[in-house]
């Protein structure tokens, strides 16, 4: 016989979901009331608000779409790419590729720039392929990089993308809540984000935000959105204007208690605290990592405080140290993607499970791990490396 399903209690320290605050696991499971009861159109609306302070934007169109970041991304990409529209992507990890797939789907022709895994998008690169092709429409970019820990520079990516007449998509599924990240004094125009990674919520909602001229892109289009779920021009009946609500489709009312919760606290901690605790367990993960002997994908001025890519030493077996940390410690890293698949750990410190405790655990698991696979580190010396960080 099937039984309930009780899941362990694990410490998420990979490219997320991250760690949940037990705050949104209790709002999660709260009575469930209808979408279009007055009261939970008020909460919508303080979502609203919420994620404006959150993007730290002004944009009327901010609201979370009711699916994973990568619809958050589809949303993005179907509403403003039309058939034939060229559309330049810098490519610098996994995400990059999926951009090119939704470019295409839509009928636009995708420009992609290369980068090797692990560097920040290059702005030089992007200034000659927008001289190249003074023809494109938008620019597509990764804010903060999950499958690499690299963080590129995206107000001189959009300054750039506006100087050529494009407009701009950003994914900030990593850095919202993270690092900081500007959506109005970058003049961002389209941003996606989601709610596992740096927002201590559960997956399954992705927050955007578009910009004025975005939005009078989407009312302007020649062409209908090729996607019936993710039309804004539909989807604004639901969450646009507070009082006619009119159904499109039944908001995940549960989740959306969880991410109200989930962005009080964001607003309790303040933007800037949430960065710099973000910053803090990074400096001290990082000194117990380099007094073990590990050391940085990332070159330092591009590392993610909330995504550490760590380079896995000659001779250790990669699935076996995740599987120790799983089985013995309960603790979960993630592995690299793509080119990176066998070189790197990805240890994540998003949201909630950016804390002190965490950093000493995930370092003393390491420690205890490699040393049982005959590692060649040194011991001892990664946690007291790390607490001279933190006091
Ligand atoms: C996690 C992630 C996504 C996809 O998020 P899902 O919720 O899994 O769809 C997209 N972009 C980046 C940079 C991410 O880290």
């Amino acid at each position: 016989m099937i039984t309930s399903f009780h899941p362990p209690i694990r410490t998420l320290m990979g490219p997320g979901p991250s760690d949940v605050h037990p705050r949104v696991l209790a709002a999660l499971a709260r009575p469930t009331i209808g979408h279009l009861d007055p009261m939970f159109i008020t909460m919508m609306d303080e979502i609203k608000t919420l994620l404006q302070y959150a993007f730290q934007t002004k944009n009327n169109l901010t609201l979370p779409i009711s699916a994973p970041a990568s619809a958050g991304m589809e949303t993005c990409f179907a509403n403003l790419v039309e058939p034939n529209d060229k559309v330049i992507i810098c490519k610098n990890g996994v995400f990059g590729e999926r951009m090119k797939e939704n470019v295409q789907r839509c009928g636009g022709q995708a420009i992609m720039i290369e980068h090797a895994w692990g560097l920040p998008v290059d702005p030089n690169r992007l200034e000659d392929a927008l001289k190249n092709h003074s023809d494109a429409k938008i620019v597509a970019f990764v804010h903060a990089e999950t499958s690499t820990g690299a963080s590129s520079d995206a107000e001189t990516l959009v300054k750039l993308a506006h100087q050529y007449d494009c407009l701009s998509i950003v994914d900030a599924v990593t850095s919202l809540g993270g690092s900081p990240l500007k959506v109005d004094e970058w003049e961002i125009d389209a941003v996606y984000s989601g709610t596992q990674k740096c927002l201590s919520c559960t997956p399954g909602l992705s927050p955007v935000s578009f910009s004025e001229i975005a939005v009078t892109k989407i009312k302007n289009r020649c062409q209908k959105v090729q996607s019936w779920f993710l039309d804004f021009n539909l989807i604004l009946g639901y969450w646009g204007s507070h009082q006619k609500r009119s159904y499109h489709h039944t908001a995940p009312i549960n989740a959306l208690y969880g991410l109200h919760e989930a962005l009080i606290m964001l607003q309790q901690e303040g933007l800037e605290m949430a960065w710099q605790r973000h910053q803090r367990h990074h400096f001290a993960l990082k000194a117990g990592l380099e007094a073990m002997g590990l050391s940085l994908l990332v070159e330092e001025s591009a590392r993610l405080p909330q995504l550490n890519a760590v380079t896995i030493p000659n001779n250790v077996d990669d699935a076996l140290v995740r599987q120790k940390l799983l089985n013995q410690f309960h603790l979960e890293i993630g592995a690299g993607l793509g080119e990176l698949a066998g070189k790197i750990w990805r240890i994540g410190l998003m949201g909630y499970a950016s804390r002190q405790e965490n950093v000493l655990f995930c370092l003393a698991a390491l420690e205890s791990v490699l040393l049982e696979l005959k590692a060649d580190i040194q011991a001892g010396v990664a946690i007291p490396a790390a607490m001279s960080t933190l006091q």
